[in-house]
């Protein structure tokens, strides 16, 4: 396998993240056994053998770096030597602004470069407990589908309520799209609470006639099925919303939309027939999340539906809701900064399992993880993106920037999420200046700038942070 004097580096999974890691770590100097059950044991969703096969859409989304999130990651991954954008790249296939990819040309390249690595030995088996204390530097990247003996083991190491088996994610809107002028910030009851202030939720008021008209739209709104694998994962307290209205017309406004204990600070004297709640999702305050508002709807459906609510009219969402068989643990408790197993240094974890959500999230993550474990098998120090970079505001909101809530059960309030810019610490006030020779320098025009600047910003800062400057 190998001339390098370095004992191995073993990864667990030959997924997207799995396989970028290994790339990594190997291209670090640094021998990698990447064992992938599939040739032994397959998934609910692959189809293949192949490494890093896409199980659903063939696309990488938007490829547009200089003012789309995603398209920022995507240029960071490149200027970092990714192998997962290397491979894209090559078997693009025409798909207007986004990056989408002959799905088996895309696998049988990346399987190629794996497999021709002289520092990466592909071992077909599954592994079924948590690494052997010999395999001191590990990265466990099994995805959202890890078979079941090895979810078991990480269960029993991280605790019942640190791993998910499904996911149930209600839409998290950008605070600055929220109309401000109709909502207010009041906790139920004013209540403070450990770490609040009594004005901890955005509320949103809905009369009588807005409040039947929303029901309605939730009935007759699109919904999604489960896949047959899947089971219908309701679980208390996390019913979809749309099925909550189908069981009763007051059904919501006694649940996640009740009214009581909240005073319209712009018309105390009317009483809301009911309320929307959002709750800040992130440490920086640019993200909230709706309150109970998990939904298997379609996401078409689900923008026109949630912008019908008074003072949402606007609402961009840096995520729609879903209801999902995903497989991910609690990061935000359970990791450090450079993705370990606090509890077991030299653990890591990597790819969707972390919390991190879709193809090019998920291969990120796997690119830090693997950077992350040769520098420490090198005795380096570990040098972790800043945070305005997007390879370092998705590691800090899976590691950290989450704000965990105490009062949700099982720590549910923790749901996997895509990059975007929500995530991005804000830029230096008196950034955003008004062009010279524009008459009108509108809300939208702002945030097209906003977007701009902190697309720019990122390059810069991840360039600097790889040497590359
Ligand atoms: C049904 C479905 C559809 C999805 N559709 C999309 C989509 O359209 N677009 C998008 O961006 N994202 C999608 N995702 C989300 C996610 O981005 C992908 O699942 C992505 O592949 C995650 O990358 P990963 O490397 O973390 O996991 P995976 O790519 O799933 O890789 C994990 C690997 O680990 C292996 N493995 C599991 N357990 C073991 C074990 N015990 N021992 C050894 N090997 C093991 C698996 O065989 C697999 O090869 C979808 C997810 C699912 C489940």
């Amino acid at each position: 396998m190998t001339n390098s004097s370095f004992s191995p580096i073993h990864i667990i999974g030959g997924g997207l993240a799995g396989s970028e890691a290994a790339w990594q770590v190997a291209e670090a100097g640094v021998p990698v056994i990447l064992h992938e059950m599939r040739g032994v044991r397959g998934t609910d969703a692959h189809k293949t053998d192949g490494l890093a096969e896409l199980v659903c859409s063939n696309s990488f989304r938007s490829d547009d770096a200089t003012s789309n999130a995603v398209g920022v990651i995507h240029a960071e991954m490149r200027l970092a030597g990714s192998l997962i954008m290397a491979c894209a790249d090559k078997h693009q296939v025409p798909a207007g602004g986004a990056l989408a990819v002959d799905r088996d040309g895309f696998s049988d390249a990346v399987t190629a470069a794996i497999h021709q690595h002289p520092l990466i030995t592909v071992v077909r088996e599954e592994v079924t407990g948590l690494p052997p204390e010999d395999w001191d530097l590990a990265i466990i990247a099994t995805g959202p589908l890890t078979s079941p003996a090895l979810a078991e083991a990480i269960r029993e190491r991280t605790g019942k309520d640190a791993l998910a088996f499904f996911d149930a994610i209600a839409p998290i809107v950008h605070t600055d799209s929220i109309n401000m002028d109709i909502c207010w910030y009041q906790s139920r009851y004013d209540k403070v609470g450990p770490g609040g202030t009594g004005k901890d939720y955005i509320n949103c008021p809905l009369d009588e006639a807005q409040y039947n008209a929303f029901v309605n739209a939730l009935i007759e709104g699109d919904a999604v099925g489960f896949k047959e694998w899947e089971g219908t994962p309701y679980f208390d307290g996390c019913l979809p919303i749309e099925v909550m209205a189908e069981r009763g017309r007051e059904t919501l406004r006694h649940g996640p939309m009740k009214p009581m204990g909240l005073t319209n600070a712009h018309n105390p004297t009317v009483k809301a027939y009911a309320v929307v709640q959002l709750r800040q999702d992130n440490a920086l305050g640019t993200l909230y999340n709706m309150v109970g508002f998990q939904t298997k709807l379609k996401y078409g459906a689900q923008a026109e539906i949630f912008r019908m609510i008074p003072g949402l009219e606007n609402a961009e969402f840096a995520r729609l809701g879903g209801l999902h068989r995903n497989t991910y643990i609690h990061s935000p408790t359970l990791l450090d900064q450079s993705l370990q197993l606090k509890a077991r240094p030299g653990l890591r974890f990597a790819g969707q399992i972390t919390g991190c959500e879709g193809y090019v999230e998920s291969a990120s993550i796997g690119l830090l993880a693997g950077r992350f474990a040769a520098a420490q098998r090198k005795g380096e120090t570990i040098s972790v993106p800043p945070a305005t970079t997007a390879l370092g505001a998705l590691l800090n909101h899976i590691t950290g920037g989450h704000i965990v809530s105490d009062e949700e059960p099982g720590k549910r309030s923790f749901q996997p999420m895509n990059i975007n810019f929500g995530l991005f610490p804000e830029l230096e006030p008196g950034s955003i200046v008004k062009p010279e020779g524009i008459k009108r320098f509108r809300g939208k025009d702002k945030t097209i700038m906003k977007r701009q600047l902190i697309a720019a910003r990122a390059l810069e800062h991840c360039k600097t942070w790889l040497g590359a400057a």
